[in-house]
């Protein structure tokens, strides 16, 4: 029963608090949210608590005077509240101010039950007007649920005092009455709770909700930005080589006698802006075998040593064209790893060429590989321009190129490393990557040696 009632506690709370990030979001939420409603719900208190002093005229005129002036007080009282809602200060300290101003409320009307006695049945005045404080602070003024039942207590306290202490209803004939009020105030105490508790627990809920709604929002946005990236990235992309196709063999056309090496230079062109087309279709269709999980791979004992000879050779012209030094430093023997030997190349081209890309005329890249436990340690390390840290994350990200004033200059629509990831993590494991803007970067993954069965 006890550990029930303490799991029972355990899930209220969970149900009552965010973690810390979240609940600062719901808390401000809530005060924009609640703050008209609290702004009505003050004036409306004003005007009932200077109203109801009609009665006092009738039922206590003997001391209707000290009435007046306790209605005065609460009045004055409530309307510096309502103008406090207007102060900057108000967001932070709304729960108090507002517990605070339902314990003056509530002794009010507890001071006017002690100035107008019993009757001599026992009844006492105003003590009605005790329940609709605690229900109007549960229900009305939404404050907080811990904060509602705290100044429901307090103002329920105020009363036994005066009824005990001062009007002696528990000793006297009055008792019944004093029972009878008793109830009346734990009933609403308990409804009061159940309302608040519900209503803390549905604005919550409401929340969360919302804030789904908006994330899948954001993700839909982002998706459509994709979307528009994607058409024009990859229009800029396809137009580029199919106009010098198109430039090179309109002047194949309209010239008679071709010089042969002209001729040559120019079928070598066409070739050159064809491959750049396939290359892109290629990365395009791969990427979208990755994501769909589609992409095949072939797992096998693959020479690192060898594999990265074959990358480097697809794009040695690039580096000789643009005088970039490309080394390779790797120990004698190194073990074999298990992966699958085409991927790999498609990762060491795309970081290779990355690394000319981004490394000014002159600079170097070292390719190295080294032993790391169980591990084969890859590295592509450029003197290149690096990555800022903040951009570091993103460069992943399909479509994202930190400048992409230089796709017009390098080419490329910013899927190499988007493909590169995800091969390496289909092995299992991550790219990483250290980069000082200015100086180079290093991005370096981590194979499973290959072991025999
Ligand atoms: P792309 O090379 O087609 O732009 P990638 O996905 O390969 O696409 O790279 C994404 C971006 O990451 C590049 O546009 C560039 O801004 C940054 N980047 C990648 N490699 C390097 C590098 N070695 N040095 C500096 N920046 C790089």
């Amino acid at each position: 029963m006890f550990a029930r009632l303490i799991a029972l506690q355990k899930k209220l709370k969970t149900s009552l608090q965010f973690e810390p990030c979240l609940e600062e979001r719901f808390q401000n939420d809530h005060f924009e949210k609640s703050l008209p409603d609290v702004r009505a719900a003050l004036w409306l208190q004003i005007i009932l608590y200077a109203l109801f002093g009609i009665l006092d005229n009738w039922i206590v005129p003997e001391t209707k005077f000290v009435i007046w002036t306790i209605r005065f007080i609460v009045v004055t009282f409530t309307l510096l509240v309502f103008f406090f809602t207007y102060s900057k200060a108000f967001q932070r300290y709304m729960q108090f101010v507002l517990s605070v101003n339902g314990i003056v409320a509530g002794c009010g009307i507890v001071a006017m039950i002690m100035f107008s006695k019993p009757t001599e049945l026992g009844f006492q005045f105003y003590y009605a007007g005790l329940m609709l404080v605690i229900m109007y602070y549960y229900i009305l003024l939404r404050l907080r649920y811990a904060y509602a039942t705290i100044t429901s207590i307090i103002i329920v306290l105020g009363y036994e005092v005066v009824a005990i202490g001062f009007q002696n209803l528990l000793t006297g004939p009055q008792l019944p009455v004093f029972i009878n009020n008793n109830f009346f105030f734990i009933s609403s105490l308990i409804i009061g709770n159940i309302a608040g508790l519900t209503l803390e627990i549905y604005m919550r809920k409401d929340f969360l909700q919302r804030v789904e709604i908006e994330k899948a929002n954001e993700e839909l946005k982002k998706l459509d930005t994709l979307k528009s990236d994607f058409i024009s990235l990859v229009s800029h992309e396809l137009k580029t080589p199919l106009s010098a196709i198109r430039t090179s063999a309109e002047f194949l056309e309209s010239e008679d006698a071709i010089d042969a090496d002209v001729e040559k230079e120019i079928l070598n062109n066409v070739i050159v802006n064809v491959d750049r087309l396939t290359q892109l279709i290629n990365d395009i269709l791969d990427l979208s075998k990755i994501e769909a999980g589609r992409m095949e791979f072939h797992f096998e004992k693959v020479n690192v040593q060898e594999t990265i000879k074959v990358a480097i050779g697809n794009i040695k012209y690039l580096a000789l064209k643009d005088n970039i030094a490309i080394s390779i430093e790797i120990p004698e023997y190194l073990p074999p790893v298990f992966a699958d030997r085409n991927k790999l190349i498609i990762v060491l081209n795309n970081l290779i060429s990355n690394g000319l890309k981004f490394t000014h005329n002159g600079g170097t890249i070292i390719l190295s590989a080294k032993e790391e436990k169980d591990d084969i340690e890859i590295r592509v390390k450029d003197t290149g321009i690096g990555v800022d840290k903040d951009q570091i994350s993103k460069i992943f990200d399909k479509f994202y190129q930190v400048d992409n004033s230089f796709r017009r200059k390098t080419g490329g629509i910013g899927l190499g490393l988007a493909i590169s990831s995800g091969i390496i993590r289909a092995h299992g494991s991550e790219i990483c990557v250290e980069s000082e803007p200015g100086k180079g970067s290093i991005f370096y993954f981590r194979l499973k040696k290959f072991e025999k069965k």
